[in-house]
């Protein structure tokens, strides 16, 4: 398997979820064999995890006061495409754009885009069994022949202990939209977070299930899968593909990153 890039340049633009800035970034193109980087202000901060400097709600990467949040569903996708070199210009605001909340633009347009390169991908093997845990969640790490994915999760008054899977099949998980519960927004809110949260880039759920978006959800199971893409987009701040079967119980971001810092250590 060879390393990638993409053939031209594409921008991404719309509103940050959780600033509520509108954000722009340009993704270039790079054979450097560098990976995934964000140019920020003149300056490159790694699409890595000893650059993440926040987990709570969201994924953000930094150095010193250049910062970017929410980079965990563009790097889903990046992962998914295979793609490992890119430099992600940030043109405006100081998020990625959160587009319709889920993964699906990114991938739309970077698919036609991959461009592959001579050298051969870095691979992490995971060779024995890992688990990182907090007290309502853990993360398994397992030997296995090729990379898949599982999150198991449940959606109060919607589904208990539901199961999704990644095994290669990206149209699977680059639909499912970010979510939260109505009575959180107001929290998230006061927390400074959320600020370009809307019906039009996150699903809000009531009590029993009551799905306040028109249309409703994309899958009945749109929660767990986008849970999943979140564990993948992390996961990605490894720098590189994983060879090993990885199980969520109920994670999140920090969880997820507990997981990278104990992988990065093998
Ligand atoms: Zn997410």
């Amino acid at each position: 398997m060879y390393q990638a890039t993409i053939k031209e340049v594409i921008d991404f633009e719309g509103i940050g979820l959780h600033t509520g800035e509108y954000c722009k970034i340009r993704l270039h193109p790079d054979d450097s064999y560098k990976g995934i980087r964000f140019l920020i202000k003149g300056d490159y901060v790694p699409a890595n995890y000893r650059y993440v400097v926040n987990t709570k709600y969201s994924t953000d990467l930094g150095k010193g006061d250049r910062v970017i949040k929410t980079v965990e569903h563009l790097m889903a996708v990046l992962y998914m495409l295979g793609i490992d070199n890119l430099v992600i210009e940030v043109l405006k605001g100081w998020e990625v754009p959160a587009m319709d909340g889920s993964g699906y633009f990114f991938y739309k347009n970077l698919k036609k885009l991959i461009q592959k390169l001579d050298r051969e991908k870095e691979i992490l093997e995971i060779k024995s069994p890992i688990s990182v845990k907090n007290c309502t969640a853990r993360i398994e790490a397992l030997p296995f022949d090729q990379f898949l994915a599982e999150y198991v999760g449940s959606v109060e008054g919607l589904l208990k202990d539901c199961r999704v899977r990644f095994k290669g099949n990206a149209k699977g998980l680059v639909f499912a939209r970010t979510f939260c519960f109505d009575h959180q927004v107001e929290a998230l809110r006061k927390a400074g977070l959320a600020k370009g949260g809307s019906l039009e880039n996150a699903v809000v759920f009531g009590k029993d299930g009551k799905v306040y978006n028109f249309g409703g959800l994309r899958s009945k199971d749109e929660p767990i899968r986008h849970k999943l893409l979140d564990l993948i987009g992390d996961l990605y701040l490894l720098g590189k593909q994983i060879k090993g079967r990885i199980i969520s119980y109920y994670g999140g971001h920090s969880l997820n990153y507990d997981l990278v810092k104990s992988l990065a250590d093998l």
